[in-house]
């Protein structure tokens, strides 16, 4: 089995603003081409919503 490299594209979180140097957590989105990596701060609510939701999947 081959696992394509794809292209990451880090998103700096438009809820609370962190990006790669200040970001204390991440979340990954698996796209159709890319993985998206989004930078949140520890209480970001994105985060935590994508968190449960990662949590929800397995
Ligand atoms: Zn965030």
């Amino acid at each position: 089995m081959v696992i394509p490299i794809v292209p990451t594209t880090l998103r700096p979180c438009r809820a609370c603003g962190a990006d790669e140097e200040r970001g204390q957590a991440r979340t990954v989105v698996i796209g159709e081409d890319r993985l998206l990596v989004t930078w949140h701060l520890s209480h970001c609510p994105h985060y935590l919503a994508d968190f449960v939701l990662a949590d929800r999947d397995s």
